[in-house]
């Protein structure tokens, strides 16, 4: 090669190679490209206490902004329907029996989790809200404790709903005002308050809607003379069911204390007219704090809008399990019946997902955590036993996507209820009972209030040697043999 040629491809060369300015710049650049995830749980929110979900009960403007302006998914199951077990497969990607909280309130906070894998991406991270995973034992400090987030600002245990008190990176502070409100004024903090050069993941967790429901006055006065609807299945009497619902106490009628009434009822009323007076009194209350924290949620997109963060984004809105608002004479979840398995799950993404788009796509808790890591360009760890479903948030199901989902409550706990493991596919339900060794199957497509178990239709026989199959091969997959089936660690009122 001539000199003069060799120079001159040496000068390209150099142009070709960026200085460590430009590299800088570059990794900058690609970090303002990444997109922010706020993950917004609130605690027993039933999805049919949303109006973008068809609610006949309340109306939630600024939670229905997500589904309008980004995607709502009608399919997303919870894996165990309490809180403490929910949070952990939320956190892990993985079921209870290798999550290791299959009941009680303490993870091992030495395992991997989602946001520590964020943190480790280059991610701000924090944690504001409801964490009800441990940690705030004085004689176990270390145990539970939030890892992986650069802030943390949480409540102890189920927490207050007034003045509550609240750990801000292991100090307790007593703080005033209704919880709703100062869970969301802190969530503004962290996001004020990030570094500007690293996108963040914001952990905002309410408290709201928990037994025992205590809203705010304003909120309260709102609802002091709502009629509720009176629920198809609020007269369920059991028949055909296992012993199971009849056992537990989570009924409206002999369950609901004067706690929960926050009085005592008039004088007189017994039988039929009182239990409608109890349900009138819960839901009085639980909508009046989905009211609040509807409004605090409003409130938080709003400041999202204004201080231009909405656009690279990902807003979700879910709540831990969903929740019986007079079902089959119950409050409270645990049950694998459809409201307690549904949870709510709306994402706004505004540059990769189409207005108002619907997903069918079966999606469980534990994919949260792959979907999380997927968007913010982080690879899928192989243990993880929940699937990213990023391709479902553009209206492509990947091959192979899962049409049936593996689902275990395993302790009777606070409100009595059996054990229990099933499946559910996208048109049946099968579930068992094992302490009782009693099972249920429901024709969701027929019967999808679930009042006709079918399990001993002979019509439905082959059916049930399908879904037995499936059972089997699921608890094979995941790895579940009963690790948790006998030996319980203590329950917490979940
Ligand atoms: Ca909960």
């Amino acid at each position: 090669m001539k000199p003069v040629f060799r120079g001159l491809l040496l000068v390209m060369l150099l142009l070709c190679i960026p200085s460590a300015d430009a590299r800088q710049n570059r990794a900058r650049q690609a970090d303002a490209q990444r997109p922010n995830i706020v993950f917004i749980m609130s605690d027993d929110h039933a999805a049919h206490a949303i109006s973008a979900y068809g609610s006949k009960l309340i109306q939630t403007p600024h939670i229905d902004r997500l589904a309008k302006e980004g995607m709502k998914f009608e399919n997303c199951f919870v894996t165990n329907s309490i809180c403490t077990p929910s949070r952990a497969a939320i956190l892990t990607g993985k079921y209870a029996h290798l999550n290791g909280v299959p009941v009680f309130n303490h993870i091992d906070s030495t395992q991997p989790q989602l946001q520590k894998y964020l943190q480790a991406a280059g991610y701000h991270t924090g944690m504001v809200g409801k964490w009800h995973l441990g940690g705030n034992d004085p004689k176990r400090p270390e145990e539970g404790k939030p890892a992986g987030f650069d802030y943390w600002n949480i409540l102890p245990g189920q927490g207050a709903y007034f003045d509550p008190v609240m750990i801000e990176n292991g100090q307790r502070k007593k703080l005033s005002g209704y919880t709703t409100d100062v869970i969301t004024d802190l969530s503004i903090e962290f996001v004020k308050n990030r570094p500007q050069d690293k996108p963040f993941f914001l952990m905002y967790h309410h408290k709201a809607p928990h037994r025992n429901w205590q809203p705010a006055e304003k909120y309260r006065k709102q609802y002091e003379n709502y009629e509720p609807p009176i629920p198809a299945t609020f007269d369920d009497d059991y028949k055909g069911k296992s012993d199971a619902a009849r056992q537990s106490t989570m009924h409206i009628d002999t369950d609901l204390n004067d706690n929960d009434t926050k009085g005592k009822p008039p004088a007189g009323l017994s039988g039929a007219a009182l239990k409608r007076w109890k349900f009138k009194r819960y839901m009085q209350d639980y909508l009046a704090c989905v009211q609040s924290l509807d409004d605090n949620i409003g409130r938080f997109l709003e400041f999202l809008d204004k201080s231009g963060l909405a656009q690279n984004t990902i807003v979700i809105y879910t709540s831990d399990q969903g929740f019986f608002l007079g079902e089959h004479n119950f409050y409270d979840k645990r049950f694998m019946y459809e409201e307690s398995l549904r949870m709510p799950f709306l994402i706004r993404w505004p540059s990769r997902i189409k207005s108002g788009s619907v997903s069918k796509g079966m999606i469980l808790n534990v994919d949260f955590a792959p979907l999380m890591l997927d968007a913010a360009g982080v690879k899928v760890p192989a243990d993880m036993q929940g699937r990213s479903f990023l391709p479902l948030l553009s209206g492509q199901t990947p091959a192979g996507w899962r049409t049936s989902m593996y689902y275990r409550y395993y302790h009777p706990g606070h409100h009595n209820v059996a054990a229990h493991y099933g499946i559910r596919t996208h048109r049946y339900k099968l579930i068992f009972f094992n302490k009782l060794n009693q099972w249920e199957l429901y024709d969701l497509q027929k019967d999808p209030q679930e009042m006709k178990n079918v399990y001993q239709d002979p019509a439905y026989a082959k059916v049930v040697e399908q879904l037995k199959a499936e059972l089997l091969r699921q608890r094979k997959s995941l790895n579940d043999n009963d690790q948790f089936a006998d030996a319980l660690p203590q329950d917490d009122v979940g």
